[in-house]
């Protein structure tokens, strides 16, 4: 009996954890497996959360470096150990909550490496646990370029949180997420900064509106950006990270104390035994269909190994649960990807959600927008930040995207997350009434100049 779940979990991060307290709040005895020391996966351990108190030291030294803009005269550096700590601090705390939850919804926490048996079973270390069903949630990692190893001074994300010191220069590969966070924290913390992009703009998958924002407020903080730029090589010489890169068929090359790659991240599905056990991949990730089964029947994968649309966090959580739910025999509607908040914790921050100006133009709807600047509110000039608000819109109905950056629009979003998700026009939205002074009455007032009301436009 000690060896029969209802359900085992392979991997105990944010997919793995929710799907099996889910699970276990369903009535259901379920065994969770990981083979790293602590649980919490990577948003705990290595993603979300350390990142984001590295953004947040950064934010005070932000702070600190204008603080006479405020009438505060104020000095202050970097001490490394001391960030570190803190961020140990916060991840300590976080994983020790997760580790509590499971033991306290009885999920048997099995230490080891996980491969998937027949029947379906899960083989760890070779001990067989027999369950009714799996879930495959054994997330993701850093992708390097090809013939590109880690070294001292070539890293991943991964490296760049116990690296042994702030470097004076950095180059970053790729102005995803995880790029444009560690450009603007090495910036924050005095470094100088140039990012590498392939693609023709900076956060790439971002309405271009907002990718020209970004890049103008870069510019602004000092932060050298090559996009539409081809990475020919990238290596080590003399003791510093070199990368020659080709824009427009003129080779250049940069040199700095590091070359920080995030150029995406690959599934982790080593020693699985997918193709053993029958289940299928696409382009490396376990593929499934709305529901999360994958092609062996009882198997289930969540998360960022999943061949689902986007690697996040709460992404991942939504996906556990929903996994867990569907085992349980509860009916739960397949999942609006572009529904879905995207964000990136930079200075300033960027987040979206629903349709871009572009692909609601491509799906040849007939498409309003209106663009307005963090300036025209007086909140903002107080925070002394600025940036924009694009809405997207079906002329004369529908909420079809919110766009944002600034400061703390990451926060802000939820107007335009639930507008865009109820489905609710324009004219709905402009009836709600914004707090004053606060940031968030920049989305109102974009929405209330849809409606041909605005006061300021
Ligand atoms: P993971 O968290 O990777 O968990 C997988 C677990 O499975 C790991 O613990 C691993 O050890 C275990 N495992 C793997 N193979 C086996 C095996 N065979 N047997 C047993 N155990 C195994 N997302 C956001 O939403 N917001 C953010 O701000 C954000 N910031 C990020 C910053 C960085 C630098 C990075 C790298 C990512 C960030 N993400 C962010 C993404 C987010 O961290 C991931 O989407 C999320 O952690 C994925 O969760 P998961 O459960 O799918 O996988």
């Amino acid at each position: 009996m000690a060896d029969s779940y209802d359900v085992v979990v392979v991997g105990g991060g944010t997919g793995g954890y929710s799907c099996a307290l889910r699970s276990a709040q369903l009535g259901k005895r379920v065994a969770l497996v990981e083979r790293d020391e602590r649980l919490g996966g990577t948003c705990l351990l290595r993603g979300c959360i350390p990142t984001k108190a590295l953004l947040q030291s950064a934010a005070v030294m932000d702070a600190v470096t204008r603080a006479d803009e405020f009438g505060i005269s104020a000095k202050g550096e970097p001490d490394w150990p001391a960030v570190r700590a803190f961020e140990d601090r916060i991840v300590d705390k976080l994983v020790s909550g997760v580790t509590g939850l499971l033991k306290a919804r009885k999920v048997d926490v099995i230490r080891g490496t996980a491969a998937i048996g027949p029947g379906p079973s899960v083989v760890v270390d070779g001990r067989t646990i027999a369950a009714t069903d799996v879930v495959i949630a054994t997330g993701s990692r850093p992708k390097l370029l090809p013939g590109v190893e880690v070294s001292e001074h070539v890293i991943t994300s991964d490296q760049a949180l116990w690296y042994p010191n702030i470097p004076t220069s950095a180059i970053v590969i790729g102005a995803g997420a995880v790029g444009l966070e560690f450009a603007s924290f090495y910036r924050s913390m005095g470094a100088e900064v140039t990012i590498v992009e392939a693609l023709p703009r900076i956060a790439p998958l971002e309405d271009e509106a907002l990718s020209k924002e970004l890049a103008r407020a870069y510019r602004r903080r000092g932060i050298a950006m090559h996009a539409g730029a081809r990475v020919q090589s990238i290596g080590e010489a003399g003791g510093r990270a070199t990368v020659t890169i080709d824009v427009n068929g003129q080779a250049t090359t940069l040199t700095a104390d590091i070359c920080l790659v995030a150029t995406g991240r690959a599934p982790v599905t080593d020693g699985l035994g997918l193709e053993a056990a029958g289940v299928a991949t696409d382009r490396g990730f376990v593929k499934v269909d709305g529901q999360f089964r994958t092609t062996v029947p009882h198997v289930w994968a969540v998360g960022d190994v999943a061949s689902t649309p986007l690697q996040l966090a709460h992404v991942a959580y939504t996906e556990g649960i929903a996994a867990a739910e569907r085992i349980a025999g509860i009916a739960v509607a397949d999942i609006d990807y572009l529904g879905i908040p995207r964000v990136t914790y930079c200075t300033p921050e960027v987040a979206s959600v629903g349709r871009t100006e572009e692909q609601a133009r491509a799906e040849g709807r007939d498409v309003e927008v209106e663009v307005f600047n963090f300036q025209g509110v007086g909140k903002a000039n107080i925070v002394g930040e600025g940036g924009i608000v694009k809405v997207v819109a079906e002329k004369g109905g529908a909420v079809l995207g919110v766009h944002m950056v600034g400061p703390w629009v990451t926060e802000q979003l939820s107007g335009g997350y639930l507008a865009v998700n109820w489905e609710a026009t324009v004219a709905e939205i402009a009836e709600f009434i914004q707090p004053h002074p606060s940031l968030t009455e920049l989305f109102g007032e974009t929405v209330l100049s849809l409606t041909g009301r605005s006061l300021n436009a």
